[in-house]
């Protein structure tokens, strides 16, 4: 069963819990080191790790790693695997197991608050990332790990075959993006789960809930070395890590562009390693709410307000590119200009707002730049298009209307609260489908809305390459584990289907013995 979804409301004990906690979190600078092999590490450089809704509000001093910190923590690793990669798997399953008692218990106010300061979640959204998304993890994965090693080879009269799931040999290379805390607890503890030992590399922007959440797997008895946290820039720990001739597989989820720097750095080099290292990379996503003539008008505009604003449209799933026929329009465009305008937008500690800030500067130009640059194109402003970067990093939600197909706006990740709408003529569905299909490069969510069933069924023929997560008359975000396994494919990444056995599996080489009796 998933991790039930706490309401946090008036008067909740876990509504006092997690603002006693957010206000400790708000009040103190504390320091973050690397852990290498269990133990705490200085660099003699920081970086700071701020509240992006409040962006001079410095949470915390992060230890900023280089190159020989990562030879140290693949050392680590190295050492750990001796023993980690022998020991019982129930013994590993326990430890995270463990881990997702704890959260559900005494540190769900712990990585939530954390997630809240250092991510600009709302307190909804940290709930359903850092604290009910972890939890399935660590306990679905522990279940397909059994099903996983259930799975035997026939054995004969006199003959006992087995497979043993080894773990890699090597240490997997973890590397987060900020966006979710669930994520970076993810690529660390499948692996881990199935025995191996790993370098985390967290997002620079997710240093708060990555040092919670390593802390959080040590109280819950993860022995040193297993997995080994170093900050720093991601260009130069990355390029560290992939040299080594020990790297057994790469766990990334990130930009496109990172991960296929990554893989050609691999590809370019590949006669330096031990093993053929496993690359799985979930990446970017342009992705798409599609409504049909025969879509309820209502249900269309409340999946734009929360697939494209939850959580400032930063994740991977966001709809970020509407296609809607020109009878539904003029109903839809009103309803968005009129709910839009008033979502609340603020600092997440006041929980009535509905959205935060966007994750950093950087980000915030991005959608600035895109904004303007729409104007330029003669593209409409349906509603937003403001901006304010004076306290914390805030963009309006805005949504865009072009009557250009290819316009840029439909095609590139803005990874943003920026939403473009493209209005086409109800008699060219057909067309339609195809623009939907081959206007990104992108392959990771997608929705349709229709009452017509045979719509349904020709869009989820005619997109079945448009996205590895495809939903029907709901909003394309909210994945849950275990019930919608998650990824894409083409520049979406490797679609190893996180919270699944087919992500377990990539964590695994195994040994085929054949015994005679
Ligand atoms: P990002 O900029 O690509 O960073 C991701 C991670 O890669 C960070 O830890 C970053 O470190 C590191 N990194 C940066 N440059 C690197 C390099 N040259 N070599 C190795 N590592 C490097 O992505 P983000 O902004 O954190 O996250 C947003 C992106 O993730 C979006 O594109 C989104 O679609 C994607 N995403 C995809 C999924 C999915 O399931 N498909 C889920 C979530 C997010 P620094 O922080 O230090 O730069």
């Amino acid at each position: 069963m998933n991790e039930p979804i706490l309401a946090y409301l008036p008067g909740s004990p876990e509504r006092a819990e997690l603002q006693q906690r957010l206000a400790q979190m708000s009040s103190q600078r504390i320091h973050i080191p690397l852990v290498i092999g269990g133990e705490r590490v200085e660099t003699g450089t920081t970086f700071e790790a701020v509240m992006p809704h409040k962006h001079a509000h410095v949470l915390a001093d992060v230890e900023r790693g280089d190159a020989s910190h990562v030879e140290r923590a693949i050392a680590a690793a190295g050492r750990a695997h001796e023993t980690w990669s022998r020991t019982p798997w129930h013994e590993r399953v326990a430890v995270f197991l463990r881990a997702a008692e704890l959260l559900s218990g005494p540190w769900r106010s712990t990585l939530n608050a954390a997630t809240m300061l250092n991510q600009s979640k709302t307190v909804h959204q940290a709930e359903i990332d850092a604290s009910c998304e972890t939890i399935d993890f660590l306990r679905y994965n522990a279940d397909y790990l059994v099903r996983i090693y259930g799975e035997q080879p026939v054995s004969s009269q006199g003959v006992w075959n087995r497979m043993e799931y080894r773990a890699l040999e090597g240490f997997v290379l973890a590397i987060s993006p900020f966006n979710f805390t669930a994520i970076g607890a993810n690529l660390t503890t499948s692996p881990a789960l199935m025995g191996n030992t790993v370098v985390w590399k967290p997002a620079s922007t997710q240093a708060l809930s990555a040092w919670y959440t390593m802390r959080l797997l040590e109280e819950a008895g993860l022995p040193p070395g297993v997995i080994n946290l170093v900050f720093g820039p991601g260009a130069e720990i990355g390029a560290a890590a992939l040299s080594s001739p020990d790297l057994a597989g790469v766990h990334f989820t990130g930009s496109t562009g990172v991960f296929q720097g990554i893989w050609r750095t691999i590809g370019s080099g590949i006669d330096r390693y031990r093993n053929y290292p496993r690359i799985v990379g979930e990446t970017g996503g342009k992705d798409f709410i599609l409504a049909h003539p025969s879509a309820d008008p209502a249900e269309v505009s409340a999946a734009v307000i929360r697939g494209s604003f939850e959580y400032q449209g930063q994740k991977c799933s966001a709809s970020s590119r509407l296609y809607i026929p020109s009878n539904l329009w003029s109903d839809v465009r009103d309803t968005l200009q009129r709910e839009v305008s008033q979502i609340a937008m603020g600092d997440v500690r006041d929980f009535t707002n509905f959205m935060g800030a966007v994750i950093d500067g950087s980000s915030f130009r991005t959608q600035v730049e895109a904004i303007a640059e729409a104007r330029e194109a003669g593209a409409e402003i349906v509603v937003g298009g403001g901006s304010d970067d004076s306290e914390g990093w805030f963009v309006e939600p805005t949504v865009v209307e072009t009557d250009d197909p290819g316009f840029r706006l439909l095609r590139d990740e803005l990874f943003g609260p920026v939403v473009t709408a493209y209005v086409y003529d109800e008699s060219r569905w057909d067309e339609t489908l195809d623009l939907v299909d081959t206007t990104s490069a992108y392959a990771l969510t997608g929705a349709v809305f229709a009452d017509d069933r045979s719509a349904i069924e020709q869009a989820h023929d005619r997109l079945r390459y448009a996205a590895g997560n495809f939903y029907v008359n709901d909003k394309p975000t909210g994945a849950v584990v275990g019930q919608q396994p998650f990824g894409g494919a083409r520049a979406s990444g490797t679609n190893d289907k996180a919270g699944s056995m087919w992500n377990l599996i990539r964590w695994v080489s195994p040994r085929t013995v054949k015994e005679t009796l």
